[in-house]
């Protein structure tokens, strides 16, 4: 599976099987949520997901 760094600690993981783009996932180290912003071949970029003023359509 492909492997992200967290922005946030620079921890490096890899993705659980199955993760897909746009999917929201705790840093295994910080715990900080982080969007997978995009994934390519074994490396994926994720950004700090912003929860703030997101709606979650409750
Ligand atoms: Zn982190």
């Amino acid at each position: 599976m492909a492997k992200a760094e967290c922005p946030s600690c620079f921890f490096e993981f890899e993705l659980d099987e199955g993760t897909i783009v746009g999917e929201v996932i705790p840093c295994p180290d910080c715990g900080v949520d982080l969007e997978i912003i995009e994934i390519q071949g074994d490396v994926a970029k994720v950004e700090e997901a912003e929860m703030a003023e997101e709606d979650w359509g409750e």
